[in-house]
Order: structure tokens, then C-alpha cells, then sequence
């Protein structure tokens, strides 16, 4: 058996030691939308690997930044050459690997979370599907809907191209070292639509200001935008931007781009 790999903190490495759980996050997979390939990110010592590559209707494909993790999982999973991606995930350009539909799956370092969200969201048109591990405390934040204190920009982007359900909570002794915080496993599946009925890069403007001063109501958080007169005066803008939906920011980018002609 390969030598385990020593858990380091900078790469923000927990190795999850429960196999009952691994199988649970695996099975939070359900196929939507009929992916043929999976990627892990941070396989780690490959804890859910191992169930992945029990699951023949795709093909399983790991990234980890970690050297000694790589030669781990190239000694452990014979099975998986050619699948076994040394680099950072935040860098990598992997469209020609993985094509045009894969899902996502992993026990995320904690620390990257929402680096790998804004940059699943840039390929959310590759991504049905997502199941992750993360801090309990951020993956309730992504599937919080608005009028939640918890509520934010994240989630509103995420929310606007999938639904978001939260499956299941992780104490910390079920790692190797434990992370000082609770852990949640959330399922992300894209709708429908892979585009919004709006300007979507004023509509990621809109979100990301709005949030800037949750306590402001949005004509004073959304002031740098210089916002049309007409818009200004509407009854939205006495909200906050914790207290709006998705088709709320939706309706509010069309009424930007409307008076702004
Ligand atoms: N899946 C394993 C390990 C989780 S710890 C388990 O559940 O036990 C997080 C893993 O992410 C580590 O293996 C770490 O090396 C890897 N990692 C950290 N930053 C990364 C990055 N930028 N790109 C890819 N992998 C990364």
C-alpha cells in the first residue's frame, strides 16, 4: 500500500475517515442531466474516489494541487491513469479533458470555496450538476433563500442557474486532522435555462454592489452604478438586497437596461 499522505494545512487538507459518509456524498450524485464524465476536485487520499470509480455510467476524472497526493492516488488507482490531473483547479483550463457536460464533485478546501463557485459559475453552461463538501456554515449560505440573514451574493448567483439543496451535516472528528468548523454537503442542479432573461453581466454587477452594504437599502448601495432616474424612484430600491429573489435582481437588471436607453 502507497505511504498516506501527510495532511497539509496551507492546501487546506482534511482527510474525510468515514467510508459510510464518502459513499453518501458519492450517491448525492444523481445523474441530472446525463453527464458521462465526473470530476473530483481534491481527491485527496481518494476517499470518495474509490466510489466513483465503482459507478461505471461515467468516467471519473481528479484534480489535486497536492504532489504527494498525486503519486498516492497513481499508486492506489491503477484504474485511473490518464485521469489524474496534477494542478491547481482555480488554473487549470480543463474544457479539452472533460468536454462539454461533467458534473463536479468533492470535499472542497475550505479555504478556496468560493473561488471554485465563481469559476464553476463562468462554466455553468459545462455543469449540471455539483455535490460538495464545505464549510456547514457556507454551504447554508448557498442553498438560503432570500430574506435569510445568511443570503448573499453567492447565493444569488448560484441560485439564478441552480437549484440548491443542502443533504446532509459532518461532525469534525470525522476527519483526519479536524477542521476546527462543522461541515455540510450540498447539491447543486442547474435549471433549465443556462441563461438569464437579462443582461447577465449587469445582472452580477447588480448583485455584487448590492450586497456590498447589506444593511443600506439599494438606492443607497446601488449609488456607485448611477442608476437611471426611473429606476430610482421604484419602490424595490427601499428593500435591501438580502430581501430579494433571483427574479427580483432579474426584473431590476431589465428595468436598468430599459431606462438606461
Ligand atoms: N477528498 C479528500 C481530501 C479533501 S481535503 C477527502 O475527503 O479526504 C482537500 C483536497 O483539496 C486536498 O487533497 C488538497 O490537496 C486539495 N486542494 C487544495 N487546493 C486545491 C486546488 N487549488 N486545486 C486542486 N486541489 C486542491
Amino acid at each position: 500500500m502507497a505511504r498516506q499522505v501527510r495532511a497539509k494545512k496551507h492546501l487546506g487538507q482534511h482527510f474525510l475517515n468515514d467510508e459510510s459518509i464518502a459513499m453518501d456524498i458519492v450517491k448525492g450524485l444523481t445523474s441530472h442531466r446525463n453527464y458521462d464524465k465526473v470530476l473530483e476536485i481534491g481527491p485527496g487520499m481518494g476517499v470518495l474516489t474509490k466510489y466513483l470509480l465503482d459507478n461505471k455510467q461515467y468516467e471519473t476524472n481528479v484534480i489535486d494541487i497536492d504532489t504527494e497526493s498525486i503519486t498516492y492516488l497513481n499508486k492506489t488507482f491503477p484504474q485511473l491513469e490518464g485521469k489524474i490531473i496534477s494542478g491547481d483547479f482555480l488554473k487549470m483550463n480543463l474544457e479539452e479533458r472533460l468536454g462539454e457536460n461533467y458534473a463536479i464533485i468533492g470535499n472542497f478546501p475550505y479555504n478556496i470555496s468560493s473561488q471554485i463557485f465563481f469559476k464553476v459559475l463562468d462554466d455553468r453552461a459545462k455543469v449540471p450538476e455539483i455535490v460538495c463538501m464545505l464549510q456547514k456554515e457556507v454551504a447554508e449560505r448557498l442553498a438560503s433563500p432570500p430574506g435569510n440573514k445568511s443570503y448573499g451574493i453567492l447565493s444569488v448567483l448560484l441560485q439564478a442557474y441552480y437549484k440548491i439543496e443542502y443533504l446532509f451535516t459532518v461532525e469534525p472528528e470525522k476527519f483526519n486532522p479536524p477542521p476546527k468548523v462543522r461541515s455540510g454537503v450540498i447539491r447543486l442542479k442547474r435549471n433549465d435555462v443556462a441563461s438569464l432573461d437579462c443582461d447577465e453581466k449587469l445582472f452580477r454587477r447588480v448583485v455584487k454592489q448590492g450586497f456590498q452594504n447589506r444593511r443600506k437599502t439599494l438606492r443607497n448601495s446601488l449609488k456607485p452604478l448611477n442608476l437611471p432616474e426611473e429606476v430610482q424612484e421604484m419602490e424595490l430600491l427601499n428593500k435591501r438586497a438580502e430581501q430579494l429573489s433571483v427574479n427580483d435582481f432579474v426584473g431590476l437588471s431589465q428595468d436598468i437596461t430599459k431606462w438606461s436607453k
